[in-house]
């Protein structure tokens, strides 16, 4: 099969890697990809935006299947017009990925069909949404709808820290997307990610993981996009995974395909279990970036059979198998990060990161005179895998440790909480 790959991010490099070893493998194209990805994939410069240019290169290189990593193209529509051109992708439709695209569309699914979730409302104006909020009190969530690169959610401990969340929204802080604003209950519990392929019809359950949003150990300081990851999340035990397919994954998928949007693609669920069982904090219509690399390492199946068999509808007839082992992934950010980056510092060392079993994933580097360069904010995913999270933790240090890039840092604390799990 000729695969063609779109997004240039850890992810997407994990994906290629996996996608590579498959037999059913002809060529793979990444577009824009990275230089970690060249190393599995032809790199095409394609406009992802340009629907049609897209269709255009596949259609010309006999594409079997676009494999479209990042949210953004999706909530644009690309599945679709793909789709319409007669050429076969995994991914949801623009229907579909509303899951992801608005929280209230999300909200509004989860009250329809008793899905649980935080109690929520849906605001247009600054002052009925400053009405509900100083009626409610902290702490607080608010949300704006649209996608907003993970900028857009505040939890408000205090009562003025909400109501300057909801002014930020309604003065255009995030464009489009704060035009209308979730409020949410305040939940609390332990976070988890939790993963499942679709067809349309079928939901596999496809992994669990942790990730550690803020950029400093023990996480503190500001959000970030991950700054690392594990799999599995000891919290997700079989019995929250059972409750988690029956009373949230599940009636998603039924109420999707209702409302005439059946879901087809990853579907990416983020909970908070609490004392009364897991509850849906949101939905992501893609993997994450750095969990889809902990994913990857620990699959033992063929993930292009698999996504193969989400693409067709296919997939009652597919199981997943995991290696017994954990897998960790630490990011190694530029410094500024995630402020503005410094790009340009030559890395040194990736073939001695991967001489004892442990990846290292490219998301922002270029290649520059014949130099590897920094050239975005998140750079690096060194991931490894161990018996336990504790061991996975060691051998991914360990790999960290033989990189040469002394503008480089990453937390030193990735899968602290399993760990302290483990020890216990
Ligand atoms: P990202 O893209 O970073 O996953 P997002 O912008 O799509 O984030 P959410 O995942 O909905 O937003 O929220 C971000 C974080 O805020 C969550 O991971 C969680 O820690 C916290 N959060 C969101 N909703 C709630 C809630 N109702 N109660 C408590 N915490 C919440």
């Amino acid at each position: 099969m000729n695969v063609l790959l779109l997004g240039s991010g850890g992810r997407e490099h994990a994906l290629a890697w996996k996608l590579a070893a498959s037999p059913m493998l002809t060529k793979l194209y990444a577009a824009p990809g990275n230089p970690g990805i060249a190393e599995q994939a032809e790199l095409v410069t394609l406009d992802i935006s340009n629907h049609a240019a897209v269709a255009a290169f596949c259609r010309d290189m006999k594409i079997d299947l676009v494999v479209v990593g990042p949210e953004a193209p999706l909530v644009a529509g690309i599945g679709d017009d793909l789709r319409a051109a007669g050429i076969r992708v995994f991914g949801p439709s623009k229907a579909a990925a509303r899951l992801e695209g608005s929280k209230g569309f999300t909200k509004d699914l989860c009250a329809r069909f008793s899905i649980p979730t935080a109690a929520y409302g849906r605001f247009d104006n600054l002052a009925d949404a400053r009405a509900h909020v100083e009626k409610v009190g902290a702490p607080i969530v608010i949300k704006a709808d649209g996608l907003a690169a993970g900028k857009g959610v505040t939890v408000a401990m205090t009562l003025p820290e909400a109501l300057d969340a909801l002014s930020a929204c309604f003065d255009g802080s995030f464009g489009s997307a704060g035009a209308e604003v979730v409020v949410e209950e305040f939940m609390t519990g332990e976070e988890a990610s939790f993963f499942c392929l679709c067809d349309g019809t079928t939901a596999l359950p496809f992994g669990t993981a942790q990730d550690h949003k803020r950029v400093g150990d023990g996480d503190v300081g500001p959000n970030t996009g991950g700054m690392g990851a594990y799999s599995p999340a000891p919290v997700m035990t079989p019995d929250i995974i059972e409750r988690t397919m029956r009373e949230i994954i599940e009636p998603t998928m039924r109420g999707m395909a209702e409302l005439g949007s059946p879901f087809a693609g990853v579907l990416f669920a983020g909970l908070m279990i609490t004392d009364r069982g897991p509850r849906l904090i949101e939905y992501n219509t893609r993997f994450g970036d750095p969990e889809c690399q902990v994913l990857m390492m620990r699959l033992k199946d063929d993930l292009l059979v698999l996504l193969n068999a989400a693409a067709d509808g296919q997939l009652s007839h597919m199981s997943v198998r995991w290696t017994d082992e954990a897998a960790l992934a630490v990011v190694i950010a530029a410094s500024g990060y995630p402020g503005t980056p410094e790009k340009g510092s030559v890395i040194r060392g990736i073939d001695a990161a991967r001489s004892e079993g442990a990846e290292v994933f490219h998301a922002g580097t270029a290649v520059n005179a014949g130099a590897l360069v920094a050239n975005g904010g998140r750079v690096l995913n060194v991931s490894a895998t161990g018996r336990t999270v504790g061991e996975a933790q060691k051998r991914a240090y360990a790999a960290v440790d033989r990189i040469d890039w002394p503008q480089g840092f990453c937390r030193r604390d990735i899968g602290w909480r399993a760990v302290e799990r483990e020890e216990r």
